[in-house]
């Protein structure tokens, strides 16, 4: 548990307990790897973690870079921990050998990753991106992209960035008014303005490799009319060397409550001649192009959250068994001592919620990344299209989930800790303001409702959402043999059939025309649809706990035992609030739609 990042003894249960990771050391991509070469990736990420990146967590929020002289400056911590980071190769853990990487299994790769987030989030972000940005380029890009700009974003030479906001297109991207005009050349020349582009400015690398969204100039309207483009700070030679200045400026800075040692750069393309581009991928179908490579990223962003609540669940967890205060209730001697926090039910109950919503979004973030792993091992089409078609499907939950309710975990962390919980002497309160950010992030929180009502739900004509279904009552079946869990297998039960009611009522009204009443409160059903993921992943936790007790896993037993009551309660005191939920989604209930402007 070095520094409170992870409890290792979960860690260990869920990547190989729960999850079964070593399953794919049986494939040619993994013979290199087993359980020794998993463990030690896992080992160094935790130790950069701990040593590199969370001693100077607090310094960067209370230090956010500053923008002098036409440079950014920031904390000499930040490139001291990126410098280690480049030189484990963990950056490109999960990419093949052949670019330089470690080919890890996805979820092994991610876990590693998720380790740096929680140690400091804002740190990470810049290798984060590097790596998102890169992957685009290798699923998008030429051959000669991949080696010009990919190979050095991998290696850590050149950091990356996403560029898609502008002042007036956030959640629209369609509307996105940056122009690329051909140079006559093969390459482009853009002109236009970007907002919130973290990292998009600094000293860290060689170069900074911007992934631009632009509008040719014969464009149609909307999302089929934006194109991607490689823009680097620095032009980059066929030899690889740096060439000149592009036209790329930074407009100034924004400061953020959190993520503050993150960059947060207003840019300017093309403020003199224009910027530089190379397209990439095909025109007009850079939206499409940014998307696919979305699951991983968005995977990120889900694990991200759980790590950062991660974090507070075990600092609230620590501050609860060491500082006293008042007694047992029906303790009526004020000359007794005082007891531990952890002794009053109150409180064990927050900490058996945050618990529940960090183990359980874990279980999930990596249940994405088991996904990746499978579609890229698979042995038949149909096999890959269905594990496809499942990280589709679970996208907007593993992103969006862990947003809200680990985000609550951090507040309940604060709850914990009384007042100097609101204290800055205590950790608590940056992680969630760290955090803050994740549910408006990479499609904000509305959007990813309505992208899981509106779009994958019923997408291949519902299929995947019927075989996510029929794993849900393979499990229950399972569960229902074991007197210990029968319960909270009927309790799951009865939480899949409101929801599967309510998704039939909403689907009906959607057929019937009314589209904007159908997607109305998409949030509420996301919350619906991810409470009952997550229901489904702590049952599925809780028999691989069960198997671990009675078939002598690597024990203690309390842990074990503390999974199983953690199902419990996440099945008694989390569950039903998909009831009240489904209640109101099944109803359609039109009254935020109807509401009149003016009314407020
Ligand atoms: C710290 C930080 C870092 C960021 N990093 C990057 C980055 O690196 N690159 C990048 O390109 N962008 C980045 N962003 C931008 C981020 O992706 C956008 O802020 C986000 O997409 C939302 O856009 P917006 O801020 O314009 O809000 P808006 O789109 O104006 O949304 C405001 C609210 O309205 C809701 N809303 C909007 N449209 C609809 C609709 N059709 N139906 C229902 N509700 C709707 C939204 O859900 C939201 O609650 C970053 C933002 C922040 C704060």
């Amino acid at each position: 548990m070095q520094q409170n990042i992870i409890n290792t003894r979960d860690l260990e249960f869920q990547l190989f307990e729960l999850h079964q990771v070593d399953d794919f050391l049986k494939y040619d991509r993994y013979a290199d790897h087993n359980r020794e070469t998993l463990q030690a990736a896992l080992d160094l990420a935790l130790k950069v973690a701990a040593e590199e990146f969370a001693p100077h967590a607090r310094l960067v929020d209370e230090e956010e870079p500053t923008f002098e002289n036409g440079r950014v400056v920031m904390r000499p911590e930040v490139k001291k921990a990126l410098d280690v980071l480049r030189e484990t190769g963990l950056l490109a853990a999960s990419q093949d050998y052949e670019r330089g990487g470690m080919q890890l299994p996805s979820a092994v790769g991610q876990m590693c990753v998720g380790l740096l987030k929680g140690a400091n989030v804002g740190t990470q972000a810049y290798a984060g991106l590097t790596i998102a940005a890169a992957n685009l380029i290798l699923t998008q890009g030429s051959e000669e992209q991949k080696t010009r700009y990919a190979e050095p974003m991998l290696s850590g030479r050149f950091f990356g960035t996403m560029c898609l906001t502008e002042p007036h297109s956030g959640s629209s991207l369609g509307d996105l008014r940056t122009r690329a005009e051909p140079a006559g050349d093969g390459s482009y020349r853009l002109k236009g303005n970007k907002i919130f582009i973290s990292a998009g400015d600094h000293e860290l690398s060689d170069n900074i490799v911007h992934m631009v969204l632009a509008r040719l100039p014969d464009a149609p309207p909307g999302v089929k009319g934006i194109s991607l483009f490689i823009v680097p700070k620095y032009l980059v030679n066929e030899d690889g060397s740096l060439g000149k200045r592009n036209d790329v400026a930074l407009a100034g800075l924004i400061h953020k409550m959190g993520y503050r040692g993150t960059t947060s750069t207003m840019l300017n393309f093309g403020e003199k001649a224009g910027a530089v581009g190379y397209l990439v991928g095909e025109p007009h179908n850079g939206l499409a192009a940014m998307f696919h490579m979305m699951n991983e990223a968005r995977i990120g962003v889900g694990l991200g959250s759980v790590m950062l609540g991660y974090t507070g669940y075990l600092h609230a967890l620590e501050y609860a068994r060491e500082r006293r205060q008042g007694r047992p209730v029906g303790n009526k001697d004020p000359q007794s001592p005082q007891v531990p926090l952890i002794e009053h039910a109150d409180i064990r109950r927050m900490l058996l919620t945050m618990k529940t919503y960090v183990e359980g979004g874990l279980s999930l973030a990596l249940q994405g990344a088991r996904l990746v792993d499978e579609k890229k091992v698979a042995q038949s089409d149909e096999e890959r299209e269905m594990a496809a078609g499942l990280l589709d499907l679970l996208t907007p939950l593993i992103k969006s989930w862990p947003s809200q309710f680990c985000l609550e975990a951090n507040s309940l962390a604060i709850q914990v800790h009384g007042g100097y919980g609101y204290t800055r002497e205590y950790p608590v309160e940056q992680f969630y303001r760290d955090n803050r950010l994740n549910p408006i992030h990479e499609g904000t929180h509305g959007i990813q409702g309505m992208d899981l009502l509106g779009r994958k739900v019923s997408m291949a004509g519902g299929r995947y959402y019927q075989e996510l279904l029929r794993r849900i009552a393979a499990t229950v079946d399972e569960a229902g043999n074991n007197p210990k869990l029968a319960d909270n297998a009927r309790r799951l039960t009865d939480t899949v059939e409101a929801l599967k009611e309510a998704t039939d009522r909403i689907q009906a009204v959607k057929q019937e025309g009314q589209v904007e009443r159908a997607l109305a409160n998409a949030s509420l059903y996301l919350e619906a649809f991810g409470h009952t993921v997550v229901g489904w992943l702590w049952l599925r936790q809780a028999l691989a706990a069960a198997k671990g007790l009675s078939g002598g896993g690597p024990q203690p037993a309390a842990f074990y035992q503390g999974k199983l009551k953690a199902c419990d309660f996440f099945s008694r005191y989390e569950l039903p609030r998909v009831k009240g939920l489904t209640q109101l989604l099944r109803e359609v209930d039109a009254t935020a739609l109807e509401m009149e402007a003016e009314g407020f």
